[in-house]
């Protein structure tokens, strides 16, 4: 790997995002963030947000450059002329060791030898340049489904293949947003940290062991749930059209890193177990091979959803009698005679 690195500083005014998405990718990620209101791309692409670098956004799915043209910045920034760049990488790294005769995944030719350029040729030139490097999504974070067990590619996430002591020109490491696909404003509010943090104007981005911002994923989807209550008085789904909690019927929400639950998806619209979809840990480094078969209750799910199930229905009963003694009216509000709410006057009157 290059080891050359382009010198930036704090304070910049204007920067590039190379963004490719040419690993064992869908381009999910990239169309979730379209969704984005927190900031909305377009927000931050015209200027909208106070103290941001001026952004040119490189990214296929959104360009309107084709073919060479498109490639152009990624060829000047490897060759080390583009200016301050961050490099978000979306998909997974295929293992070109293995790749025999051919190759995995390539953007655009080498013009030196007219061969496809191999995703992880154009990552070895571009991360050391990077001012910092953000993995999106769940393939690129930590492998994803493509990494599965069984896979032919031997893929993995960019901190396995850069290594995880990696640090950019920014000296950041690998700044990872993970989910499957990312959650819109989770991304653009880590992409406006890292940016705020290039022009000077924000300190260096809290990142967890696993290189997650952690004010995005430092709880658990089971901590944000409104379901939790149910769980709480042991009383379980059966069934996926039922409103309770969903752990008997596949949901890892309590050991699961995700703010999906308490944001919702768009404008706090949608979610996954809050509106009746089971969590499958789909921001998890151990994602997918450890939560398969998606369907099943985990297995640590019948030893606390039993215990709950001891205490549930007690707590249950009491607070439905209570529920039922705060649902009536106190018995002085109505139309008598006589006032019989208690009021004691302080003074009768003169005289
Ligand atoms: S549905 Fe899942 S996340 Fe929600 S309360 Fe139940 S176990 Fe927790
Ligand atoms: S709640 Fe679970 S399934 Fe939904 S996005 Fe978060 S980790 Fe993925």
């Amino acid at each position: 790997m290059e080891t050359e690195t382009m010198t930036t500083t704090t304070g910049l005014d204007e920067v590039h995002i190379l963004w490719t998405s040419e690993g064992m990718s869908c381009d999910g990620d990239t169309v979730s963030v379209t969704a984005a209101t927190l900031p909305s791309l377009e927000d931050v692409l015209l200027g909208a947000v106070p103290g941001l670098p001026r952004v040119h956004l490189h990214n296929k799915v959104l360009a309107y450059e084709t073919g060479e043209d498109f490639l152009t910045p990624f060829r000047r920034a490897a060759q080390g002329d583009l200016g301050p760049f961050i490099l978000v990488v979306e998909g997974s790294i295929p293992n070109e060791e293995i790749n025999g005769d051919g190759y995995w995944s390539a953007m655009g030719n080498d013009p030196e030898t007219g061969q496809p350029m191999t995703l992880t040729e154009w990552i070895d030139r571009l991360a050391p340049r990077a001012w910092a490097v953000v993995a999106i999504g769940t393939c690129a974070t930590y492998g994803g489904i493509h990494a599965m067990a069984g896979n032919p590619t031997g893929c993995m996430g960019l901190a396995d293949y850069l290594g995880w002591d990696f640090r950019s020109a920014g000296d950041l490491p690998v700044v990872n947003v993970p989910g499957c696909p990312v959650q819109p404003d989770n991304f653009m509010e880590t992409l406006l940290w890292v940016l705020h943090q290039a022009a000077g104007l924000a300190p260096t981005i809290p990142l967890d062991d696993q290189l997650r911002p952690t004010w995005l994923f430092g709880k658990t989807v089971h901590e944000g749930c409104d379901r939790a209550a149910y769980y709480e008085q042991g009383d379980f789904a059966k069934d996926y059209n039922s409103p309770k909690c969903q752990v008997k019927i596949g949901c890892w929400g309590p050991v699961v890193n995700c703010n999906v639950t308490k944001r919702g998806w768009m404008d706090g619209v949608g979610g996954c177990p809050n509106v009746g979809g089971v969590c499958i840990g789909c921001t998890m480094p151990g994602f997918p091979d450890k939560f398969m078969p998606f369907m099943d209750e985990p297995p640590g799910g019948s030893v606390s959803s039993g215990l709950m199930s001891l205490y549930g229905p007690f707590v249950r009963t009491l607070r439905s009698v209570t529920n039922a003694t705060v649902n009536k009216e106190p018995r002085w509000r109505r139309r008598e005679p006589a006032l019989t709410s208690g009021y004691q006057p302080r003074w009768t009157g003169r005289g």
